[in-house]
């Protein structure tokens, strides 16, 4: 750390201080053990929550009291009783809830754990340099005295006192709250200086917008002036998303509800039985508690978290990774998606195969970056002779390089020095000594470079011929006039029609120190093709037939980008809109464009950011792809802001939701693929989850109501009798439901999620259909259930001849059963259980568990004291079975009948 502040001391002795020369940097056992001793770079304002903690948060829930209240209540009676064997009833709801404590702990640890995997993997980079070269480190592990590169859009990840800046200008709104990207300049400073204009210092948290410099690191995580604001780093709290919020409001309902139901059950039992016992008491209290804990869904939260880090792990295995859990629901509900061209939709594989001059054209051969695979195909001598000075041109003003393994930097600008050797130019772009730079941007649409005696300009052509007062021919530069203007314009659009992504190239002698990017001579247009990629066709398919519309919005040329739309069946209009042109509409005239036009060409990122403003107003979910500094706010301003992992920027990664690791728009529509079919599979288990808790809380409410018609007691008889015992309850809740319920979180998407329009966002998961369809199934479980107990006993509706106990074991049998067979129901709401049946190995791996802790249940005798069961006999087995089966053959029908209807509308 140096002694005085850095931005009052040269460069110079800041480096020194930090033990580090700025043109080699730090070697790396020198890093390493300098982060050891100031640990890593990161902003921790709370503590990491210990073990015991997460633990303990398992237990820490209105319902585990309850059931703690229970155990209480059955050890009590236990000892008034005279406290003979063991309190059986205490130590299975003591099992139980720890059963229920380790299966949402493991829960929620996968879910963690997901969660961090995917932080690692979209974790910050900085380029640094270490042991003399460039290096590519997370920034956490950046440390005092790094040499930091810094380049547009790159985020700065530490405080850093620069050493060199050139036309580097950083947007610091995060730390100062100043709009305005600030200059930077290397340069002490003197005396006392606020923040914002310590214009030789970069901060952590900041973004560079422009230009380029090299600082060193003066201090790291919670040393930095970010670190220091101590009410930014607790906005880190996750804000609830609407389905987290949506599951709330429906436990807290459902809860409000049952304890209704609950008391009203206690309390006709209290009414129809004389109580004169302390078991009586405690058998109806138990049961009162667990029809409570069976009945809220209170495991939602944690398989809803899982079940989306489940998802999330999926989709990072196709490339496409979320930044957090809960935007896979945004994504399943996208309807339209904002795309680039170059990259996304193309190979950006750019090849140079026409080069345009005033003395004709000259034609390239090979494809892609091997300079040695092509050469002259054809062109007059004094076309050659101008087309070398454009590609010659073009590799000056640029900033990319060729190695053995390929290119390093924008392939726009590779091509041109793929392109330079094939014309045999002896001179050598990359000798020339580079005074000044201005870089390119997407809102400038052009870069130039100063060298000692020239000035080289490249970008669109259209753009750069606004800059050039002369044109070169082979007699030499003439003046460009409007007539030359008007051939050129021309010759463009012929090109950009043909598909091809062009540029102009523009020279000039060098005028002092100062870069001037007017007045320049015209030296032509190079015609660089970038194939589109054969995938992006059916993908953009795919997502017209999922009712998703796809917007082109790229930079390049109208006729360009419409011809490269058209020959990916992404657009049938007949133009593409310019910029230019949705400058000159008013507010109306843009809202309505946007309603129809589907590609935007030269386009800047203000531009990115209306069109999903409006597009946002009229209810659509907008993902928009982008990948430079300037992409950011409209990335944010989207519903899924979709980056760049190989060629997008430090800045737009951050302001993204999803990253796409191989920078392909078929993966966007993979990801909504997928996220359609995750919120799909939280619809099954919801539905599945809440039908089975109905269906407990309607066999327990009738079962006790209807008691003498069913035969559960006889009339006038004093004693209690239940349909099911406490800890039947709590066992089919806890331990038989939680299997099917996460195997329907991963179940294989319907094969028809992309031929369906897009979820409205706005109506809620658990709809009016589903509460009828769990109410409706909740009923029929309740009524085979009650039933079976019913065939068993003497009296009632049916005359049995079986003991209570033998009956309740049925009956208990039958609606673990019902649930089981529900499990295939609740997978669609309109297709047979039979329809894919098997294709979900986790849901029979489940099922058969289920089966066989139910089999352990009524035949073990360990479990049969714990539970009140008792032996069945094959038939007995049978009947249960076979009443439980009615709720597959009940949703059945009502399947058929919503096919039959679904047809004819
Ligand atoms: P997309 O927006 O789909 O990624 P794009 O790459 O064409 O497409 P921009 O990067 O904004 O969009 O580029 C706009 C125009 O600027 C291009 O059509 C090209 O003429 C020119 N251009 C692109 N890259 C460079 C560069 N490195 N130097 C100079 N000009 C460039």
């Amino acid at each position: 750390m140096p002694h005085s502040e850095p931005y009052i001391t040269d460069a110079a002795s800041v480096s020194a201080e930090l033990g580090v020369d700025p043109e080699v940097g730090l070697s790396a056992a020198s890093a390493a053990e300098r982060l050891a001793e100031h640990g890593p770079n990161e902003l921790r304002a709370k503590k990491p929550v210990p073990l015991w903690r997460k633990i303990l948060k398992q237990f820490q829930d209105p319902l585990v009291y309850l059931l703690f209240v229970a155990m209480a209540i059955a050890l009590a009676a236990w000892w008034a009783e005279g406290g003979e064997s063991v309190p059986v009833d205490t130590i299975v709801i003591g099992l139980i809830v720890l059963a229920n404590a380790a299966l949402g702990f493991s829960q929620e640890s996968r879910a963690e754990s997901a969660v961090a995997a995917l932080a690692s993997m979209t974790a910050a980079t900085s380029t640094v340099l270490r042991d003399g070269r460039q290096a590519q480190v997370p920034s956490a592990e950046l440390v005092p005295g790094d040499v930091l590169l810094l380049a547009e859009g790159d985020a700065v990840g530490a405080d850093a006192r620069l050493v060199t800046a050139t036309s580097l200008t950083v947007q610091e709104a995060s730390l100062t709250g100043e709009s305005e990207a600030s200059t930077k300049d290397p340069r002490t400073l003197e005396g006392t200086i606020a923040l914002g204009d310590r214009a030789n210092m970069v901060f952590k948290g900041t973004a560079v917008v422009q230009g380029v410099g090299t600082a060193v690191v003066t201090a790291t995580g919670m040393d930095t002036e970010m670190g220091s604001i101590a009410d930014m780093l607790d906005r880190t709290e996750q804000e609830e998303s609407p389905l987290e919020t949506e599951v709330a409001r429906v436990s807290r309902l459902l809860g409000a509800l049952v304890v209704a139901i609950a008391l009203l059950v206690m309390g006709t039992l209290a009414v129809l039985y004389r109580v004169d016992s302390a078991e009586d008491l405690v058998d109806i209290l138990l049961l009162g508690v667990s029809l409570a804990v069976a009945a809220v869904p209170e495991g939602l939260p944690a398989i809803l978290s899982l079940v989306l880090a489940i998802g999330v792990q999926h989709l990072a295995r196709r490339n496409a990774i979320m930044k957090n859990l809960h935007s896979v629901e945004t994504l399943g509900a996208a309807s339209v998606i904002c795309s680039d061209k170059t990259g996304t939709l193309t190979r950006n594989e750019m090849t140079i195969q026409r080069v345009l001059t005033d003395a004709g054209e000259v034609k390239l051969s090979g494809v892609g970056y091997d300079p040695a695979a092509g050469g002259v195909e054809s062109g007059s001598e004094a076309a050659l002779e101008l087309a070398r000075d454009v590609v010659f041109g073009g590799a000056v003003a640029n900033n990319a390089q060729l190695d053995a393994d390929g290119i390093i930097g924008d392939p726009t600008e590779a091509a041109f020095l793929v392109a330079w050797p094939k014309l045999a130019d002896e001179r050598d772009p990359g000798a020339l000594h580079r005074r000044a730079e201005v870089p390119f941007n997407s809102d400038r649409k052009m870069m130039s470079v100063l060298t000692d005696t020239h000035v080289f300009s490249k970008g669109a052509p259209d753009v750069l011929a606004q800059r050039c007062a002369r044109l070169q021919t082979a007699a030499g530069p003439v003046e460009f006039s409007a007539e030359h203007r008007r051939k050129w314009a021309e010759v463009i659009e012929d090109l950009s029609a043909q598909g091809y992504r062009t540029l102009g190239v523009a020279g000039g002698d060098a005028a002092g120190d100062e870069l001037v990017e007017d007045g320049l001579t015209f030296l032509g247009v190079v015609a660089i093709i970038d194939p589109p990629r054969t995938e992006a066709m059916a993908a953009l398919q795919q997502a017209h037939d999922a009712g998703i519309r796809t917007l082109m919005i790229t930079g390049d040329h109208p006729a360009t980008a419409h011809k490269i739309a058209t020959d990916l069946g992404l657009t049938k209009t007949d133009h593409a809109l310019s910029g230019l042109e949705l400058d000159q509409l008013d507010e109306e005239g843009f809202r309505a464009a946007v309603q129809e036009v589907d590609v935007y060409a030269r386009v800047t990122p203000a531009h990115k950011l209306r069109i999903v403003d409006m597009l946002q107003e009229k209810g659509a979910v907008v993902a928009m792809t982008g990948d430079g500094v300037n992409d950011a706010p409209a990335l944010k301003s989207a519903d899924i802001g979709v980056a760049m992992g190989i060629t997008g920027t430090e800045v737009t990664k951050e302001a993204a939701t999803l990253i796409l690791a191989d920078d392909n728009y078929a993966t966007i529509v993979a990801a909504v693929d997928r996220g359609r079919g995750i919120f799909d599979n939280i619809a099954k288990f919801l539905r599945y989850l809440l039908s089975s808790n109905m269906g407990e809380v309607i066999t327990v409410f009738f079962g006790v109501v209807l008691a003498t018609w069913l035969g559960l007691s006889q009339p006038g008889s004093e004693e209690v009798a239940l349909p099911l015992l406490a800890t039947q309850i709590l066992w089919i809740n806890l331990v038989t439901d939680s299997g099917p319920a996460l195997a329907m979180g991963v179940d294989p998407a319907d094969e028809d999620i992309m031929k369906r329009r897009p979820r409205d966002p706005k109506k809620p998961i658990i709809d009016r259909d589903m509460w009828k369809r769990v109410l409706f199934v909740g009923s029929i479980m309740g009524a085979a259930t009650l039933l079976t107990i019913d065939i068993f006993l003497p009296g009632g509706f049916v005359e049995g001849h079986h003991t209570l106990d033998t009956a309740r074991t049925a009956g208990f049998t039958a609606l673990v059963f019902a649930q089981l067979f529900n499990a295939f129901n609740a997978r669609s709401t309109f297709r047979s259980a039979f329809h894919r049946m098997f294709n979900n190995h986790w849901l029979w791996a489940s099922v058969l568990l289920g089966i066989a802790l139910q089999v352990a249940v009524v035949n073990l005798p360990v479990l049969q004291t714990a539970f009140g069961t008792t032996a069945l006999s094959l038939e007995q087995w049978f009947v249960a079975i076979a009443m439980a089966s009615t709720v597959l053959w009940a949703e059945e029908l009502v399947k058929v009948v919503r096919r039959a209807r679904r047809r004819e509308a």
